[in-house]
């Protein structure tokens, strides 16, 4: 039997009764930020269904963590308060529970139409590293750097690699991020160029949010990391090309990438991504045994990225890719992160990196769409190698299930110059 709600909710809706992801958000711009779960149209505030002592479960009965200005706090209690956390709100807003649906006052307090809402980052994010789990995408950029005698290292292959993002920089979709400034390689001999970036990208990918965290000098088997990740966002890691290719050499991103990372408002937890979980990539050669896992699996997520170009009312597709197409899993990223001591907190991000499908029109960056602008796209009449100041990127992710989608809205972003 299909769950229904008795709101309404469209099946194409990201956001059905099987959903329920959470976020933070304000019900007008001077209430206080509060805790919600997207159901079709409409915003559950938590805050308000846990004051009328109707999250009564064993795990949440007795604690504040829904009456915080983040979701830190709830995701720190683990899988068993999440669980209860669903069951109970999912109960709630089933067709068959007159709790919520038949009390008039209760749902018009609870329940606020999405289009009114302000969307805020669900977490404090303390921490925020950056992998590279794309086996298509290190090829890209490999055989566009390096050339096609190695184009992918042998150290990719026994280890996920990444680097430490800025947590400062992260914002919440629909913030504007302005053309970082930089450096780019001089021709010639004469100096570096200086100036606003002339490859600005987007690099389309998704960020597990860390719950449960680690002591410092424990690490977290890779067979038990599933249970120290909430959920899942999606991601823009903009980058700075020019920047980054200049800066890079010998110690890796920094400018070309800390400007701002844009991330979806909404978390979408694992329980619910669990009915389209899907085998990952067999990896050879064998991962080492503290990155084997019992079952190593990813999830079938479609994940597509628009760009509206600067002047255009409409947005048009510009890469159609998955989540399932990562080498790297989310469990080897946490177990690999931890191997050495190192230790995670609630509300930190993993970002998957680029997640490039095999085909060139599933390519996650513009980097590799126009192969490093060599082949332009035409998007509505208009060239583009990289980003214009104005173009909005818009990123969206669903899986289908029957009858119904589980998705995570969209995560987009507009280009605003650099100021004068
Ligand atoms: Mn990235």
């Amino acid at each position: 039997m299909v769950l229904k709600s008795f709101v309404e909710v469209h099946p194409e809706s990201h956001f059905p009764l099987q959903n329920l992801p959470y976020g933070m958000f304000k019900p007008n711009h001077c209430s206080e930020a509060r805790p919600g779960v997207a159901i079709g149209d409409f915003v559950l505030d938590i805050s308000v269904i846990a004051s009328a002592g109707l999250l009564d479960g064993p795990f949440l009965r007795n604690s504040n963590c829904f009456n915080q200005p983040n979701l830190n706090k709830f995701l720190e209690l683990g899988r068993p308060a999440w669980k209860e956390a669903h069951a109970t709100l999912q109960k709630l807003l089933s067709e068959t529970e007159p709790t919520l649906r038949d009390n008039a006052n209760l749902r018009q307090k609870a329940l606020v139409p999405m289009e009114k809402v302000q969307m805020l980052l669900p977490v404090a994010v303390g921490d925020y590293t950056d992998f590279y789990s794309s086996i298509n995408h290190a090829r890209n950029c490999g055989l566009m750097f390096r050339g096609a005698g190695e184009p992918i290292k042998p150290n990719w292959f026994h280890l996920p690699i990444a680097y430490h993002g800025r947590a400062s920089s992260i914002v919440v979709s629909g913030t504007d991020i302005i053309r970082p400034r930089g450096q780019d390689r001089p021709v010639g001999n004469s100096p570096p160029y200086f100036g606003p970036s002339r490859k600005m990208d987007f690099e389309l990918e998704m960020a597990a949010v860390v719950g449960p965290g680690n002591e410092l000098g424990k690490p977290v088997d890779v067979n038990e990391a599933a249970d120290h990740i909430f959920g899942l966002v999606l991601m823009n890691d903009w980058s700075a090309r020019d920047i980054q290719g200049w800066e890079c050499i010998p110690l890796g991103p920094f400018l070309g990438k800390n400007f701002g990372t844009t991330i979806s408002p909404w978390i979408v937890p694992l329980d619910s991504l669990e009915p389209f979980a899907c085998d990952a990539p067999t990896q050879n050669p064998p991962p080492l045994p503290y990155l084997s896992e019992k079952k190593s699996r990813n999830y079938d997520i479609s994940l597509e990225v628009h760009i509206k170009p600067s002047g255009h009312e409409d947005s048009y597709v510009v890469s159609k890719s998955n989540f399932k197409h990562l080498y790297w899993t989310i469990a080897q990223q946490l177990a690999h992160h931890t191997i050495n001591g190192c230790n995670l907190k609630p509300g930190d991000l993993l970002g998957s990196g680029t997640i490039s499908g095999p085909e060139p029109d599933s390519y996650g960056s513009l980097l590799e769409l126009t192969w490093n602008g060599q082949k332009p796209l035409t998007i509505a009449g208009e060239t583009r190698t990289f980003l214009q100041d104005g173009d909005e990127v818009i990123i969206s992710g669903f899986c289908k299930g029957d009858g119904y989608t589980v998705g995570f809205g969209t995560c987009s972003g507009k280009i605003l110059p650099f100021p004068a």
